[in-house]
């Protein structure tokens, strides 16, 4: 069995964090989404499965935070505070990776970014996924 997909290296912001991570499908999952805490955190996460996920240090510096039903688990690094993972809620075979914090990529690399409605999550309603709007970036060279 050999994986094709890239191994992307992830850290935080100090680099106290480093692990390894293989996506679903690529950048085609990158979102935002519209809940109380994402609105806040402000960040692009793109999709990978729990056993794509490969520590190299650091696990042990995460600070883990859960709100509300207390199903999702957000990561984020001790000393910088930086997000770098979370276990979705929607989906807990999945993490959600902070796309700025993966080697050679940068979250204006993308000009339209999904924003994926967390307010009406699909676990409160009919399960299904629903889209709040669209983010734009357009550099101005
Ligand atoms: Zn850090």
């Amino acid at each position: 069995m050999n994986d094709t997909r890239q191994q992307h290296n992830v850290a935080c912001h100090c680099g106290a964090v480093q692990f390894k991570a293989r996506l679903t499908d690529g950048f085609n999952t990158i979102r935002r989404c519209s809940c109380s805490y994402c609105r806040m955190r402000g960040a692009i996460a793109v999709s990978a499965r729990l056993q794509d996920i490969e520590f190299v240090a650091g696990e042990g510096n995460l600070t883990l935070y859960q709100f509300n039903t207390g199903t999702a688990k957000h990561y984020f690094c001790k000393t910088c505070g930086i997000y770098t993972h979370h276990k979705r809620r929607s989906d807990p075979d999945q993490f959600g990776i902070n796309v700025a914090c993966i080697e050679g990529i940068s979250p204006f690399d993308f000009p339209e970014v999904v924003v994926t409605d967390g307010i009406l999550h699909p676990s409160d309603s009919d399960g299904r996924s629903r889209i709040a709007g669209m983010l734009r970036y357009s550099p101005t060279e």
